[in-house]
């Protein structure tokens, strides 16, 4: 629980976010927050960098006071 995966923040382009990872390119994707290189794809991938799934279960916890609906 205190090991943080690697970070693509410094990945030049997909190949090196692939190599931090150590997934295959074809995986790779941006992240839908903060558009950082995430292994997102295929067994094991994600939308979300860990960062902004972070935030995401931030907000959800902190949000069930007044979360927008509509
Ligand atoms: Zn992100």
């Amino acid at each position: 629980m205190t090991s943080s995966p690697p970070s693509t923040v410094g990945a030049r382009d997909a190949y090196a976010a692939a190599a931090i990872l150590g997934c295959s390119v074809d995986l790779i994707g941006h992240c839908a927050g903060c558009r950082v290189y995430v292994h997102r794809y295929g067994r094991g991938g994600a939308p979300l960098c860990p960062s902004c799934q972070l935030q995401l279960e931030e907000l959800r916890g902190a949000g069930r006071a007044g979360a927008p609906k509509g």
